[in-house]
């Protein structure tokens, strides 16, 4: 298949296009590195089933040549990035989800949007399904990621109502791995960085909000099914292993063998204080289910923040 992947020098857009171009597919990625990283593709460039276009989805754009399938997943998705880039985050979740949706149309290609478990907002249903519409502030200072993937799936839908469009929408839990940068500010890179380093861990408030992690190998292998078995129903993809913040904080400094002390920051406006994902869609329609121990996916995370570390 020939595969147009914007955010494709991404975190979870690299690891993405790793396992297309191995499994035989044409992969262009596409990406304007606001948050992502050459770095993160150097090792496909010579390979000549991958190609990079440097292009800012918000503007109109054509790839020349068949398309089968548009793969959305360009977005600023760190808090921090968000709120530092609040614009460009309103842009790319609107401008550039009909700029990509308006490609799909024209290729006749299928079309993925990645959307986020920050479409339940502060959920007051827990663990969420995918039929909870959420609890979001429509105003607040995160409501430029949270309602910008929230109009982004109504846009996905609105295409497969009024053209047939064949589209998937997958809701990503928090996910770690590889590649996230460490200066991304979410809070599994922060840990690692501030624990390989016998830095305190900042906690945000008092560590009792929740969130579920998945390792990003887990993700992929659900995007792939989703492809292949998917309709247009949104589909939560997470590893519903639910821990607060405080205890995974001490994991970290377990996992790392550091000298590192915890220290109490405040809690960002807004921040959710449960996150679990209902995953029983996922494995009914997909066979998906998360393989990865969470000790498992953060250890070859911290190994690889350490070699990360050894060679700058
Ligand atoms: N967090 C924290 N310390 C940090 C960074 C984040 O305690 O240095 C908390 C944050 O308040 C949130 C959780 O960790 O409750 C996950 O934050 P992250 O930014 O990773 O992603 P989110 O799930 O909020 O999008």
């Amino acid at each position: 298949m020939r595969i147009v992947l914007t955010g494709g020098a991404g975190f979870i857009g690299s690891h993405l296009a790793d396992r297309l171009v191995a499994e035989g597919h044409e992969v262009i990625a596409v990406d304007n590195l606001i948050t992502g990283f050459e770095e993160n593709i150097a090792h496909l460039l010579g390979n000549p089933s991958f190609s990079y276009l440097r292009q800012d989805i918000t503007l109109p754009f054509d790839i020349p040549g068949q398309v089968d399938w548009v793969l959305n997943l360009a977005s600023p998705a760190s808090p921090i990035d968000y709120l530092r880039l609040p614009l460009e985050t309103l842009r790319v979740g609107s401008y550039g989800t009909h700029n990509t949706l308006d490609l799909a149309r024209a290729k006749g290609a299928s079309y993925l949007l990645t959307s986020t478990s920050e479409v339940y907002g502060d959920p007051q249903v827990h663990p969420q399904p995918e039929s909870y519409w959420g609890n979001v502030n429509p105003n607040g200072p995160r409501s430029v990621y949270d309602e910008a993937k929230r109009y982004a799936e109504a846009a996905t839908m609105a295409y497969h109502r009024e053209f047939g469009l064949d589209v998937r929408i997958v809701r990503i839990f928090n996910t770690y791995g590889p590649r996230n940068r460490v200066d991304d500010g979410r809070v599994v890179p922060t840990f690692i960085n501030q624990a390989l380093r016998n830095e305190p861990l900042t906690v945000f408030g008092e560590g009792r909000q929740t969130r579920s992690f998945q390792y990003v190998d887990d993700l992929v292998e659900g995007l792939r099914l989703l492809m292949e078995r998917g309709n247009h129903q949104p589909v939560n993809i997470g590893n519903p292993n639910e821990m607060t913040i405080l205890q995974f904080a001490r994991l970290i400094i377990d996992l790392t063998g550091s000298a590192s002390e915890i220290v109490y920051r405040p809690l960002p406006v807004d921040d959710p204080q449960i996150r679990q994902p209902d995953i029983s869609r996922a494995r009914d329609l997909l066979g998906w289910e998360p393989r990865i121990p969470v000790e498992a996916g953060l250890q070859r995370t911290i190994d690889w923040y350490r070699t990360l570390a050894r060679r700058s």
